[in-house]
Order: structure tokens, then sequence, then C-alpha cells
């Protein structure tokens, strides 16, 4: 057990740099929804809905087999000295679409991150409920900002967001949120991801998937314990074009999930 956590441990660690080096989840996954949603129509319910997402097709069997699945029910996290998440994300053009599952805020080219020499390319898009559960309990919004590196690898930085102030730095995108699926468009406004991040960077980490077909795994999560808020009308302005695109939680099984100290 101590042998099975520790090498576990220092196989998260190493990845962990590699995620703090790549905050994480991309543009890659755009297209992949976009691909997945022609072909194969998954969606949150009726024939499409997740616990059927295994069976569209065969590219998606890590949906149903796959023992690394996001999001998760966190609770129980095993605080251990992490390094600290330092995202630099740079006011930037809003490129927006609703692809049919989320709204989808993107880089322009060459608008990257760049982490420890490393760029990486990031988009940010929202879930209706939160897909991750804090010891059980759903929150209303959760963003999620996707990085990948050039070296293929994913990191995704989550934030829950509870209803309370209106949120400034949501407003542009929500200004802008398509009401039907389409292509990218350029809003003409600039917006400020890192605006969107909790002033406390406590997180939990974890080794996870993406959380929409093809549930690929490999994924490096890191959750912010703090939300940030959204007005109950900010809420509902998404809810109305989402009802619910948010996954539900899978089984954590034998991995460990880590908390900042
Ligand atoms: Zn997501």
């Amino acid at each position: 057990m101590i042998d099975r956590v520790s090498l576990s441990r220092r196989t998260l660690l190493a990845c962990g740099l590699a995620a703090v080096a790549c905050p994480v989840c991309t543009g890659v996954v755009g297209t992949s929804l976009a691909r997945a949603e022609g072909s194969h129509g998954w969606s949150y319910d009726g024939e499409g809905a997740p616990e059927h997402w295994g069976s569209l097709s065969t590219d998606f069997k890590a949906c149903d087999l796959g023992l690394e699945q996001t999001p998760i029910d966190i609770r129980g996290a095993t605080r251990a000295e992490l390094a600290g998440v330092a995202p630099s994300f740079s006011p930037m053009p809003l490129k927006i679409l609703n692809n049919g599952h989320t709204i989808q805020a993107n880089c322009e080219p060459g608008s990257r991150t760049v982490i420890n020499g490393e760029p990486f390319d990031l988009l940010h898009h929202f879930h209706h409920p939160s897909e991750h559960l804090l010891s059980g309990k759903s929150f209303d919004l959760e963003l999620h900002f996707v990085h990948k590196s050039a070296a293929g690898r994913l990191a995704v930085l989550g934030v829950f967001i509870q209803p309370g102030a209106e949120s400034a730095a949501l407003a542009p995108i929500w200004a802008a949120m398509p009401k039907e699926a389409g292509d990218e468009q350029a809003a003409g406004v600039t917006i400020t991801p890192g605006d969107l991040l909790p002033a406390d960077r406590g997180f939990f980490r974890y080794h996870g998937s993406l959380t929409t077909p093809p549930c690929s795994e490999g994924v490096l999560w890191t959750v912010f314990k703090s939300p940030i808020e959204a007005s109950p009308a900010q809420i509902r302005q998404f809810a109305a074009l989402f009802p619910v695109n948010a996954r539900p939680a899978q089984p954590l099984n034998q991995r460990l999930l880590l908390e900042s100290l």
C-alpha cells in the first residue's frame, strides 16, 4: 500500500511539474468535440447521454472502461506539498463560439501562456452545473481552462462559480455568448482570463480525463478550492442555453487525490 502510494505520488509529482509547467486542456479538445458531435451524436440527455457515451463509438471506449475518468467527487484528499499554480494569462481578444455543448472562448493564434519556458495554448469553457463535486456538493457553474503543451500534454484548471456578486470578468464573454451552435466569432472586445481565477490559489490535484467523448485519459487536473462568484442573473443566462452540460462524477478508483497545503 505504502509502495503504491509513494509510487503514485512520484508519478503525480513528475506530471505535476509538467502541469504546473503546463496548466491544462485545448483547441484540440474543441476540435474533437466538434468531430465527435458530428459523427456520434453525444449529448447530456436521451440516447446520447453520458451513460451511453462508451457505446456510441469504439473511439469512446475510455468513457466506459477508463479507470481514471473525470469529473470526480472531491473528498478525502491527501494534503501534500505541491508546487504552486501560477497562471499568467494575458488580456486577449475574445474569440467565442457555441459548439453545441458549451460556450468556448479561444485564444488568438499565437496567444499563449509560457510557463517554465514551454508555451501552452489556452482556451476556456463552462459547465452548468459544475462537473466536479466538493464533498458531494455541486456548484452552479464550473469553468475549465484547458491547456496543451507542444509535446501534447493536456492540463486543465477548474474553477467553481457560485452565486454572489456580478462578475465583471465574465460580462464581456456573456455579452458575446452565441445562442446557437456555430463557428467562432470575433467579439471585438478584450478579456482578461486571469480575472476569472480565485484569489486563493489552494487546489486539488489528480490524474483524470477529458469530461466529454472520447474521454481520453492522461489529463492533469487542478481544481481550485475557492469558488469565484457570478450574479444569479449571469448564472441563469448560461443555464438558459445549457440546462445541463456536466458529466456525472466518476469513481476515483485507485487514484491519489492530493490537496495543496
Ligand atoms: Zn470542461
